[in-house]
This record gives C-alpha cells, sequence and structure tokens, in this order.
C-alpha cells in the first residue's frame, strides 16, 4: 500500500466524522447498558510493564510472544502497550485489597497488537470490555453473558451467536491434555509438521485449527468436557440452564478453546456471519489470574469495537444512521449586524443549541450555501434594517418557509429544538 506523511501507521486509522458517529452510538449505548447492570468504568494506562501481560497471559501465548509492541523506557523499563485490556484491569482489581474484592468494571479504548494487517485485523483497534470480580460462581457467568446479550440488542445487531464451552479448573489440566494426547499419538503421523510442534506445545489449540487434516484427527478424539471432572461439567450444566431460564440460547461447542492461559470453566466467542475469517466479534471468558502473591478470580468479556461495525453494516445499521444534532447557522449582513451576532451566537450556544455562522463578512449567497452544506434546520438572518428593528429574519430549511420575529419569540423558537 502506498504511504505518505498524511497517513497513520499501517494498521491504525483516524476514526473520523461521519464513521465516527457509529463509534459515539456504540460507546453511549454500553455506558447505559453498563450501568443498568451495576459496572462501573475504570480507565487503566494503555502503557504498562511487560512482565504484567507475561504472567498474566501467559509467555507461550502468541499475542505476548509475537504480538505485543514492546519498548524501553529511557530509565530502562521494560514496558508494552496493552494487547487487551484484562491484564491492566486485574492489576486494578488487586491493587485495591477488600474494597476491590467484587469490582464490577467496564473499559473502552484502544489495544495495540503488532499482527499483520489484513482485513478484521488492525494493529490498534478498539475493545469495550468488561470484568466482574469474585469466586467462580455460574450464575456470575451467565449474568455476564445475558449483559452482552442485552448490549447487542442495544446496539441493534441481529444475527449474532454464542458459542460457549468449558475448560475446566487448572488443576484438571494436565489430565486434559495427557487424555488428548493419549487419543491423538497413535495417528501423529497423520497430522502436519506444525500441528505436530502444537502436540508438544500446546495440544489443546488443535483442538481449533481449521485444517482439514487436524480436523479428521480431532473428531475422533474425546472432547475437552468427556476429559473433565464431573464437577466441571455441572458448572458448565450450570451455566447454561441459567441462561435457559433467562430465555437465552446459547450453541455448545466443544472445539472451542480460546487462546489465553488464563481461563478456568466457561469460555465463550461471540461469532457473525457477515465477518467472513475473521468472524469472532468478541471472545469472554471465567479466569483465575495470579499477580504477585495475590490470586484473581473474575469473569469477562471483551468486544472488538471494529468487528462491531462491520457486523452492524452488514445488518444494514450505518454511520449516517446516527448524524449530530443539526445546527442552527447564522448569516449576517454586514459589520455592525456580524458583531451583533456573534453575541447571538454565544447566548443560543449557552442555552444549549448548537449553531455556527461565517465569521467574515462574505455574500449571503455563501453564506447560505455553507449552511445548506452544513446541513442546518434553521438559519437566522440579520442584517442593517433587522438590527434597526430588533427582529431576525428565521429561515425553516426544510420547510422553505421564512418569518420575521423579536428577540423573545426568537428565544422562544429556539427553546423547542432550534426551530
Ligand atoms: P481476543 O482478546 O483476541 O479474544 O479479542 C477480543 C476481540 O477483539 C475479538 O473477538 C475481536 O473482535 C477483537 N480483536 C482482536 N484482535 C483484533 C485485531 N487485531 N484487530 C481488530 N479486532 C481485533
Amino acid at each position: 500500500m502506498a504511504s505518505n506523511s498524511f497517513q497513520p501507521i499501517q494498521g491504525m486509522s483516524d476514526i473520523a466524522p461521519p464513521d465516527v458517529y457509529i463509534w459515539q452510538m456504540l460507546e453511549a449505548r454500553a455506558r447505559e447498558v453498563f450501568a443498568r447492570y451495576r459496572f462501573e468504568e475504570v480507565r487503566t494506562p494503555v502503557l504498562e510493564k511487560t512482565s504484567l501481560f507475561t504472567h498474566s497471559l501467559g509467555d507461550t501465548t502468541d499475542v505476548v510472544t509475537k504480538e505485543m509492541y514492546r519498548l524501553q523506557d529511557r530509565g530502562g523499563r521494560d514496558l508494552s502497550l496493552r494487547p487487551e485490556g484484562t491484564a491492566g484491569s486485574v492489576r486494578y482489581i488487586a491493587s485495591g485489597g477488600e474494597e476491590t474484592a467484587n469490582a464490577r468494571i467496564y473499559y473502552i479504548g484502544p489495544m495495540f497488537r503488532c499482527e499483520r494487517p489484513q482485513a478484521g485485523r488492525k494493529r490498534q483497534f478498539h475493545q469495550i470490555g468488561l470484568e466482574a470480580a469474585g469466586a467462580p460462581n455460574p450464575l456470575a457467568d451467565a449474568e455476564v453473558i445475558a449483559l452482552q446479550i442485552n448490549l447487542l440488542s442495544a446496539w441493534g445487531l441481529e444475527g449474532a451467536k454464542i458459542r460457549l464451552n468449558t475448560i475446566g479448573l487448572p488443576e484438571e489440566r494436565e489430565a486434559v491434555l495427557e487424555g488428548l494426547r493419549e487419543a491423538i499419538r497413535p495417528r501423529l503421523a497423520e497430522l502436519p509438521e506444525d500441528a505436530q510442534q502444537r502436540f508438544e506445545t500446546n495440544v489443546l489449540r488443535l483442538l481449533d485449527s481449521k485444517d482439514p487434516a487436524v480436523q479428521a484427527v480431532i473428531a475422533d478424539a474425546p472432547s475437552v468436557t468427556e476429559l473433565l471432572s464431573a464437577e466441571s461439567r455441572a458448572y458448565l450444566d450450570t451455566v447454561v440452564e441459567t441462561l435457559r431460564g433467562l430465555e437465552i440460547d446459547v450453541e455448545i461447542d466443544t472445539s472451542l478453546v480460546r487462546g489465553l492461559d488464563y481461563y478456568v470453566h466457561t469460555v465463550w466467542e461471540v461469532v457473525h456471519g457477515g465477518l467472513g475469517a475473521q468472524n469472532a466479534l468478541s471472545g469472554g471468558g471465567r479466569y483465575r489470574i495470579q499477580i504477585d502473591n495475590k490470586t484473581i478470580d473474575g469473569v469477562g468479556f471483551a468486544m472488538g469495537v471494529e468487528r462491531m461495525i462491520a457486523a452492524l453494516e452488514a445488518s444494514g445499521v450505518t454511520a449516517d444512521q446516527f448524524p449530530p444534532k443539526p445546527a442552527v447557522f447564522i448569516a449576517s449582513l454586514g459589520e455592525a449586524a456580524l458583531k451583533e451576532n456573534l453575541l447571538l451566537m454565544q447566548t443560543l450556544r449557552q442555552r444549549g443549541v448548537a449553531c455556527e455562522m461565517e465569521l467574515t463578512n462574505r455574500k449571503i449567497k455563501a453564506q447560505m450555501k455553507r449552511a445548506n452544506k452544513i446541513g442546518a434546520a434553521t438559519v437566522i438572518i440579520r442584517g442593517d434594517s433587522e438590527l434597526e428593528n430588533g427582529t431576525f429574519v428565521v429561515k425553516n430549511m426544510g420547510e422553505g418557509t421564512q418569518q420575521e420575529l423579536e428577540l423573545p419569540e426568537l428565544m422562544d423558537l429556539m427553546g423547542k429544538g432550534g426551530g
């Protein structure tokens, strides 16, 4: 791709009008839904110690080993731009002791991963996510999933699906991995070379491989659920039953494992058909994260804003459906009117009316052109004779009508929404 000095760096974008209006809608509605479920916003720094991410996300995961923007500051400290929001949130939760032991927090902001840019993969992307701290409880997992469903419908997204699975507890993990290895080992030769390596380093990740050769072998292996304890299976059953009680349908997908090390019990993804290969809108799950000598249990999810917008667009929800409130335009004929209009504009703005005017003494035709361009619903015109009479010509652009008003009438009209 050609690049010049006006473009942001590869994989990053300016988010500007008109696109930014759909971003604002998503953020505003998310804040409303979070407040209803009693979650509060926490804004953690985008830069953290690298060790926070390596310890919490796991130091063999792709995100940590290959994708972090890692840098040394002037004091020689090893820092990284956050690749996701959970590690910083959990650091915050750990910092507050008893106060934050059961924190319910959300975040909205940019994340950074130095991945190969392609459709649906950016290097700076944005997430809206939340974390509910507290001991494992299937009802808490179901509550967070229910919130997510509510959020998707508040955004107007149709056709999203939730795929759910369990990966059990850390103490069972070795037994699960061994069970899988045992089942796959006799057919190891049928796997491609990179999959054979995965077999050694992270056999769980074979489960979500899209390679048909791997899938054929996996199809005959037991599922993670089958290898788990009765207790872990019961936990998953309670999550599903609770969701059913809330009239929420989820699909159990035993191939879903998710990429990060910190998950326990419930994991899920939200997928959407309108997105092509990168079809995940959101990842979520229950986790147990160790920070220094503290263990934080919680459940949360992160939704990718860029992908959410792509999915919304595929279902007919677009930025132009969320324009800003139409403005009032003030046109001046002559120097004296221009000065007086500055005071009028200031007064209207202080009363909550969005308005703008031409600050140079241009011809009325040019001013009306600009009023049209900004989509003004009302134009207030003042020249010498109006100044003398203490009146205002008010033009309703939608109806093409015009009336002459005195100040109290004008203020009354503006108070009713600008005309
Ligand atoms: P993850 O933490 O990888 O599960 O990411 C959670 C969500 O963030 C995904 O489901 C995507 O919607 C989004 N996401 C992750 N990585 C990227 C990326 N490089 N570009 C755009 N969106 C992303």
